[in-house]
């Protein structure tokens, strides 16, 4: 049925309501009726009935879905008629930097911080996406604490802070990316989804899925996915300058980690890696080139708990990845002061890396039952 969903409904029958309802039968007809949609969605639809100076923000270092979430939320505000500025807490990846809006970013440096400060201060709304700490994002988000702003947060992270007046919070979804889409067909504007809105949003779906391979790949995801790319989201080309835009360097780097630096106790079945500062200096690591590192571990046969503890200077950034049951989120909540979703968490020391590692390794043992669960 080109352009448009599969017709189930010769194979329903009026016994089959309660089953119609529980199933994914019924998306195709009602696609928001089962997913979890903005409490006081009227009172959002009326502030925003007129322009609007709109700040959007999400987590330092951003990644596809913080930037596409971002970027596909901020074209379709413009062409609503508000006045829409991005902030980023830090820079992010080159990777991304094709996205549509992405030249008018502002980079929030410490040279900079003026400019942030002003238009958070001044603005009507601010949205927060892909991220639900204020004390996540540093400087921005005490700035952000204390604007009059009425603030918004759509994420899908557990355990979020209680900051905005209004939430799309579903932690079932796969992406913020279809926070936003869901967000924009709940006001009635899926039209206005453009080519360039439509890739950034399939970017941020794209990736928070893995490439469409974590468990988190559900029935929505891929009617998601589909709505983007009928909007006008090209799969292929997105995949392209994310996943296949590599510089040699951290290819380089990448066959490093792999050859000399990953580590598997098989007893705990956890794999780790750790890169110095020196490390990611003589591969000339750029942000962003060491993402994805982590799944390396996780693809070991027989591993359920990956970690990268890397050397930020600033800090030392643990980033976990886990396989079923076992939660990485609380792992990263209780003891490194951070973390994220069930199976893919970060966290952060001041420690050294060596007392970093040492620290993970000591924790093993108390985990060792829920690790070798099966
Ligand atoms: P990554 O390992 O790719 O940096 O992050 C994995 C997931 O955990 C992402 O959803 C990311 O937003 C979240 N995350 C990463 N670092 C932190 C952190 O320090 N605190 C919290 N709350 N979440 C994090
Ligand atoms: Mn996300």
């Amino acid at each position: 049925m080109p352009g448009g969903f599969p017709d189930y409904s010769e194979q329903l029958t009026a016994f089959d309501l309660p089953t119609i309802i529980n199933s994914h039968y019924f998306l195709p007809f009602l696609p928001l009726a089962l997913a979890v949609t903005m409490q006081n969605i009227l009172a959002f639809k009326e502030l925003i009935s007129s322009p609007r100076k709109v700040v959007i923000t999400t987590h330092v270092k951003p990644d596809a879905d913080a930037l596409g979430s971002s970027l596909g939320l901020a074209g379709y505000l413009k062409k609503k008629g508000h006045k829409v500025t991005v902030i980023t807490p830090s820079d992010y990846p080159d990777f991304l930097n094709w996205m549509s809006g992405n030249g008018e970013v502002l980079v929030f440096q410490k040279e900079k911080p003026k400019a942030a400060e002003v238009l958070i201060s001044e603005c009507d709304m601010i949205f927060c996406l892909d991220f639900s700490s204020l004390k996540r994002i540093n400087e921005l988000g005490q700035m952000i604490e204390r604007s009059a702003a009425k603030k918004v947060l759509i994420d899908h992270h557990l355990e979020p802070e209680k900051f905005a007046d209004f939430e799309q919070w579903d932690v079932s979804a796969a992406s913020t990316a279809e926070l936003v889409y869901r967000l924009i067909r709940e006001l009635g504007d899926e039209q206005l989804v453009d080519k360039g809105i439509a890739n950034c949003l399939y970017a941020g779906v794209m990736t928070d899925t893995g490439g469409f391979r974590h468990p988190n790949t559900t029935f929505d995801v891929f009617q998601t996915a589909a709505s983007l790319v009928a909007s006008g989201a090209d799969p292929s080309g997105v995949s392209k300058l994310i996943y296949d835009t590599n510089t040699l360097e951290r290819l380089r780097l990448m066959g490093y980690v792999l050859s000399e630096k990953l580590n598997v106790l098989p007893q705990y079945r956890t794999a780790y890696i750790t890169l110095s500062t020196e490390e990611l200096k003589k591969f000339g690591s750029q942000t962003g080139d060491t993402e994805g590192l982590v799944n390396y571990g996780l693809s070991i046969k027989g591993v359920r708990l990956s970690v990268l503890i890397s050397d930020r200077k600033e800090n030392i950034k643990l980033s976990f990845r886990s396989l079923g049951e076992f939660s990485v989120n609380e792992l990263a909540r209780k003891h490194f002061d951070g973390g994220g979703h069930k199976n893919a968490a970060g966290g952060q020391t001041f420690l050294s890396l060596e007392e970093t590692l040492k620290k993970f390794l000591d924790l093993l043992p108390q985990y060792k039952d829920q690790l070798l669960a099966d």
